[in-house]
């Protein structure tokens, strides 16, 4: 028998889990307190220059996983893209991540693969065996000159606390090379969706099984009334925050137009901490194969979230943990409802991680309804 199952967020892990359960044969609705699908990597075509304009900031679809891949091109086309990030710093304009140009302009060299790997080996700082924070990371990794330059300041602005009070894992993300290699992702696949992210959403959600509902709320006190709920809303909102607020850093966007190709790129970094945004992204130049006259650009700059702010990235620092242990074990106690994505699991997530994991959650709750336990 069919249940009936609710997807609280109408997200790449609502829409994806919603898709594999309605396959299925089950009754599946969806609800979004939005007026739009895609959750924050919705995207929208800006009416008076035919920019496709990433609402929420930029998002670029990169994975090594095939599968992943090829579910993202069975709903929409993806077109070639390769994320090419600059930086200005200390009065110049660098390729990031940071790669040999970067190192060569930055000292003024001329260095081989070879030399700069010893050059930077000498600039490292090797008293620090087993790195702890973002900064000693940075330090063991790159040295001082480097880190002022490219990660202090930027990384000051995006998370409102000093590089000294993050973990390594931030700076995990972002490779060092020691070739001309300026492609941000080393992932195999990567690329952008031809028509924006949120076509391709509205795709995975058209199923004869599934019954979407925008501007829709949730309460959480009816949740007895389905045979499964899967929220991919905050975690601690589910639990009206009565343990606390988990930590969430937003993103304000001031938006600004130009005629032609204002910065020559989709993505220029500011590393100077007396810069107060972090970067400028300019979003004709994520659709490189579109040609338009006029241009949308966001100037991005992070802060605490506030109750009314959208959450973007889960701070996760020492108290934050200890306060999502104790939303983890409630959530865990919580029956009939599963915990999904970005917000849902108080994780930073890639799009094709959130992917992977939704195709999993989906498949995991089928196997276990088959076998008859109620998941
Ligand atoms: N970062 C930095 N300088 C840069 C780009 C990134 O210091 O020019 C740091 C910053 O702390 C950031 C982290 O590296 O949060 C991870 O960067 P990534 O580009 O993965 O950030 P995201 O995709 O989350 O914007």
């Amino acid at each position: 028998m069919a249940d009936k199952v609710i997807m609280v967020g109408a997200g790449l892990s609502g829409a994806v889990i919603g898709r594999v359960l309605a396959e299925a044969g089950h009754a599946v609705t969806v609800v979004d307190t939005r007026a739009h699908v895609a959750g924050n990597c919705h995207t929208q075509r800006d009416p008076d220059t035919g920019v496709l304009v990433h609402v929420y900031g930029p998002h670029i679809f990169h994975t090594d996983d095939t599968q992943v891949w090829d579910y993202v091109n069975s709903f929409e086309t993806f077109l070639p893209y390769r994320n090419r990030v600059k930086s200005t710093s200390q009065g110049q304009v660098f390729s990031l991540p940071i790669n040999l140009h970067t190192i060569n302009q930055f000292f003024g060299r001329t260095m081989r693969p070879d030399e700069a790997r010893a050059f930077i080996a000498a600039q490292a700082d090797q008293t620090i065996t087993n790195p702890q924070t973002f900064e000693e990371q940075a330090l063991a990794f790159v040295g001082r000159d480097l880190y002022e330059a490219f990660f202090k300041g930027y990384t000051e602005k995006q998370w409102g606390c000093s590089p000294t009070d993050l973990p390594a894992s931030v700076l995990k993300r972002l490779p060092v090379r020691f070739n001309y290699d300026d492609n941000y992702f080393f992932h195999k696949y990567q690329g952008m969706p031809q028509n924006g992210y949120t076509p391709m959403v509205a795709r995975i959600l058209d199923h004869p099984g599934i019954d979407v509902h925008l501007e829709t709320e949730f309460d959480p006190d009816t949740a007895k009334d389905w045979d499964h709920v899967f929220w991919s809303g905050p975690l601690d909102g589910y639990f009206n925050y009565k343990l606390g607020r988990l930590g969430y850093r937003t993103l304000d966007f001031e938006e600004f137009r130009a005629e032609g190709d204002w910065q020559g790129c989709a993505v220029m970094n500011y590393g100077d901490a007396d810069v107060p945004y972090t970067r400028i992204t300019e979003h004709k130049h994520f659709a490189p194969w579109e040609e338009h006259q006029g241009s949308v650009l966001y100037r991005e700059s992070a802060r605490a979230c506030g109750e009314d702010d959208i959450p973007y990235y889960p701070i996760r620092m020492v108290a934050e943990k200890a306060l999502l242990r104790d939303y983890v074990d409630l959530a865990a106690s919580a029956r009939n409802v599963t915990f999904v994505g970005r917000l849902g699991t108080y994780r930073y997530l890639d799009m094709d991680v959130t992917i992977r994991e939704a195709l999993d959650t989906g498949a995991a709750w089928l196997a276990a309804r088959a076998a008859g336990h109620q998941p």
